[in-house]
């Protein structure tokens, strides 16, 4: 799956929404979220970031490898 990180909160440009072929990008209060059940890790997301957010998740940064939770867990509360 991919993965959205700290740069998308309080920016949710959503440039990414309009690329996923499944619909799978869900708008949070403060950020977007991937699902990770239903990202078909096309990659389409993440180039079209404005501000570098998505990253494929065996690329994380280290400092952003917690986000991969963040975004599992915002579906585990709906
Ligand atoms: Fe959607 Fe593809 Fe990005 Fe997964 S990698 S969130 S399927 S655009």
């Amino acid at each position: 799956t991919y993965v959205i990180t700290e740069a998308c909160v309080d920016v949710k440009d959503k440039a990414c929404v309009d690329e996923c072929p499944v619909d799978c990008i869900y708008e949070g209060e403060r950020a977007l979220y991937i699902h990770p059940d239903e990202c078909v890790d096309c990659g389409a997301c993440e180039p079209v970031c404005p501000v570098e957010a998505i990253y494929y998740e065996d690329d994380l940064p280290g400092r952003l490898a917690g986000y991969r939770a963040v975004n599992t867990e915002f579906f585990a509360e709906l």
